[in-house]
């Protein structure tokens, strides 16, 4: 849809673009909502008030384009090259290329 400005399910070719959606949290207004995800930083520690050694990795934004009519919405993730495989965390890299090498 972003790139043939056409919906996929309806065909409609009005769409809208948001290029920062926001979060809206009331108590502190709208921020911008990043791609976010958690890593290890230390031993674990089950503590009463510990994270257990957690921290939160920000590293890019996203943009969304929505159908007029449907309302079909398709996300993508920007400015994300600082992101890192880590799958005990539940970031994964799925490379079709090399899995689609293994058949050849
Ligand atoms: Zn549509």
């Amino acid at each position: 849809m972003k790139s043939s400005l056409q919906c996929p399910k309806c065909r409609c070719r009005k769409i809208w673009c948001i290029e920062e959606p926001h979060h809206d949290n009331r108590f502190q207004g709208g921020t911008p909502l990043r791609v976010v995800y958690e890593r290890r930083v230390g031993p674990v520690n089950n503590g009463f008030f510990s994270d257990g050694g957690r921290d939160r990795v920000s590293v890019g934004t996203y943009e969304v384009f929505i159908c007029t009519a449907c309302g079909y919405a398709e996300w993508y993730a920007r400015d994300i090259e600082a992101l890192e495989e880590n799958p005990d965390e539940g970031v994964r890299l799925l490379d079709g290329e090399l899995q689609g090498s293994a058949y050849r």
